[in-house]
């Protein structure tokens, strides 16, 4: 039984998904569900269950390093407003147990979120 993430299977490319950056630490992809115009998912390679998982030493470059790719994208896609999202457990929202920061754009986006 494969019992690896939906998320790991994209990054080791045995399932399809358009993406939009790479490099040796992350991937940026579209959801394949948007929930507006702009709907990326920036994914650690490693595989960090959620926020609750995180090394309190080794994740830290990891997440820098994530924030900053973010950053890039979205300056050389010349979006200067959008909302980061990441659900921790299940009670807030997450259904695949591979960290990932949900990147939305291009419209607006009301708050409090639901
Ligand atoms: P979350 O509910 O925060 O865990 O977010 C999981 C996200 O993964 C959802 O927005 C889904 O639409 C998205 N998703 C699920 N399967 C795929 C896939 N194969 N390719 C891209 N995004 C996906």
């Amino acid at each position: 039984m494969n019992d690896r993430t939906i998320f790991e299977q994209i990054i080791n490319k045995e399932i399809p998904a358009n993406i939009i950056y790479e490099d040796s630490l992350c991937i940026i992809i579209d959801d394949i569900s948007p929930q507006a115009p702009v709907h990326y998912l920036a994914i650690p390679k490693k595989l960090i269950k959620g926020i609750s998982d995180l090394n309190d030493t080794e994740d830290k470059d990891i997440l820098g390093h994530i924030m900053i790719s973010i950053r890039n994208q979205m300056v050389k896609m010349n979006i200067k407003d959008y909302r980061l999202v990441i659900n921790n457990g299940s009670e807030a929202g997450q259904t695949v147990f591979h960290l990932h920061i949900h990147i939305l754009a291009n419209r607006t986006l009301g708050w409090p979120p639901g």
